[in-house]
C-alpha cells in the first residue's frame, strides 16, 4: 500500500474507471493504459496492468515491461485490471502467464489486485490458493447471483459493483468487502452511490463512509 495523501485519497469513491483525469473529477482510481500517451498526474491516483482483451501474441514483454516501469511510481495503488477471459483476448495459457506474472506484481509491492474474470473463476480460485496473497483480490464489474457472491466472499475476494448487477448479490455483501465503480460506464460514481445506497437500505453518507474507509483500508496507508 501506499503512503496517504489524505486530500486526495479522501475524495476517491470509485475504485476502477476507464475515465480519464478531468472527466473522473479526482474521484476515482483511473485505469492506467499503455495507450494513453499522457503521463501520471499529480492529484490522481491511479492502477496499471494488462487486460486480458490488450493481450496479443507477442505483445505480453511490452505489456509486462510496461507495468515494471510503472510501480514505482507512488501514484499507482493497484495492479489492474488484469485477469482471465474466457471469451475474448490471448488463450487462456498466455492470459494466466500474465496473470501469474502480476500476481508476483502484486506480492512484491503490497498493491491490490483488480481482477476481470468472464467464466474463469475456478482458475482465479485455484491461483489464489497456490498464491495465498495477504494482498486483497477485487473482482471489479460483479454481476454474479448472490450464492456466486457468497462463495467469493468465503474464498477472502472484495466484490466491486458498477453500473449493472444483481440486487441480491449486493445485498450479501458484508460492509468491509464492498467497493464501487465506473468502469466503462457513462455514469457518475455518485449515481452508482446512490442506487447502491437504496439497494443496501441505508443512507447515501452512510455507505459513502464505508466505502471511503474501505479504500483507505485496502488501497492506502494511513
Ligand atoms: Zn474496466
Amino acid at each position: 500500500m501506499r503512503e496517504n495523501n489524505i486530500n486526495v485519497a479522501n475524495a476517491i469513491l470509485d475504485i476502477h474507471t476507464h475515465k480519464g483525469e478531468i472527466q473522473s473529477g479526482g474521484k476515482a482510481i483511473i485505469n492506467y493504459r499503455q495507450s494513453a500517451g499522457t503521463p501520471l498526474q499529480d492529484g490522481y491516483y491511479y492502477s496499471v496492468g494488462i487486460h486480458p482483451w490488450e493481450l496479443k501474441p507477442g505483445n505480453l514483454k511490452r505489456h509486462s515491461d510496461f507495468v515494471i516501469d510503472h510501480l514505482p511510481d507512488e501514484h499507482i495503488v493497484a495492479i489492474g485490471e488484469c485477469g482471465l477471459d474466457k471469451l475474448k483476448g490471448a488463450s487462456i495459457n498466455e492470459q494466466m502467464v500474465a496473470l501469474q506474472f502480476e500476481i508476483f506484481m502484486s506480492l512484491e509491492y503490497d498493491l491490490p489486485l483488480i481482477l476481470h474474470n468472464v467464466r474463469m473463476t475456478d482458475k482465479i480460485l485455484a491461483v489464489k490458493k497456490e498464491f495465498q496473497p495477504k494482498q486483497a483480490w477485487i473482482w471489479h464489474g460483479f454481476r454474479g447471483k448472490p450464492e456466486q457472491a457468497k462463495q467469493m466472499l468465503d474464498k477472502g475476494l472484495y466484490l466491486s459493483f458498477g453500473e449493472f448487477y444483481s440486487d441480491e448479490a449486493m445485498r450479501v455483501v458484508p460492509d468491509d468487502r464492498l467497493f464501487l465503480e465506473t468502469d466503462d460506464s457513462e455514469l457518475d460514481i455518485e449515481d452508482i452511490l446512490y442506487r447502491a445506497a437504496q439497494v443496501r437500505g441505508v443512507e447515501v453518507e452512510t455507505l459513502r463512509e464505508t466505502i471511503r474507509r474501505n479504500i483507505q483500508n485496502i488501497f492506502f496507508r494511513a
